[in-house]
């Protein structure tokens, strides 16, 4: 099955200009849902992880089912002010303005070898930030992970020297 296909661009959203990438359609659809976790499951069924690390929200999406296919534990990494517990939190700029992201403070022991994934790689900002919280709370990024990356926007080289895996690529 072409997995791109089932990812629809949608213009001018979330402002003019932006081609965004709609996974929504490929959610929809059983077939290709399965396939895609599938997919990328294969590639870590050997590896050594303890944990999968999914970003708020569309990386719960790929991040959730993976771990149950993985039988890993998985740890939600969230917009600030959501989670209870005590958390450490890192800042990261956006086009315009920053964004606060956290994780609970006991999600993450020491030296745990951690998994990272999200719907999507774009400039690299969101998942940097990400690996900044595993390696404030002593965890290892195995890899990170995506179900697809716009190749174009260069994210990988802003992420720097880790392991990236994308199940699709937009060149
Ligand atoms: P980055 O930080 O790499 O620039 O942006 C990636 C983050 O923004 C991811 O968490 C992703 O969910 C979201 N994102 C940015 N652009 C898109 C897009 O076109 N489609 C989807 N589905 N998510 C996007």
């Amino acid at each position: 099955m072409n997995l791109a296909d089932k990812i629809r661009t949608i213009p001018d959203f979330p402002k003019e200009g932006i081609a965004f990438k709609d996974i929504t359609t490929l959610l929809k659809d059983p077939a290709a849902y399965k396939e895609a976790i599938n997919r990328i499951a294969e590639r870590y069924e050997s590896k050594d992880i303890d944990l999968i690390l999914g970003i708020e929200a569309r990386g719960f999406l790929i991040g959730a089912p993976l771990a149950l296919k993985l039988d890993k534990g998985f740890v939600p990494v969230r917009k600030e002010g959501k989670l209870p517990g005590d958390v450490v939190k890192t800042e990261y700029d956006l086009e315009y303005g920053s964004n606060i992201i956290e994780i609970h403070k006991d999600a993450i022991e020491q030296g745990a070898k951690v998994l990272i994934v999200d719907d999507l790689l774009a400039t690299g900002g969101t998942v940097k930030a990400t690996v900044d919280l595993v390696e404030q709370l002593g965890g290892e990024v195995v890899e990170i992970a995506f179900l697809m990356e716009l190749g174009f926007l260069d994210g990988r080289e802003k992420i720097g020297d880790y392991e990236v895996f994308s199940l699709i690529i937009d060149e």
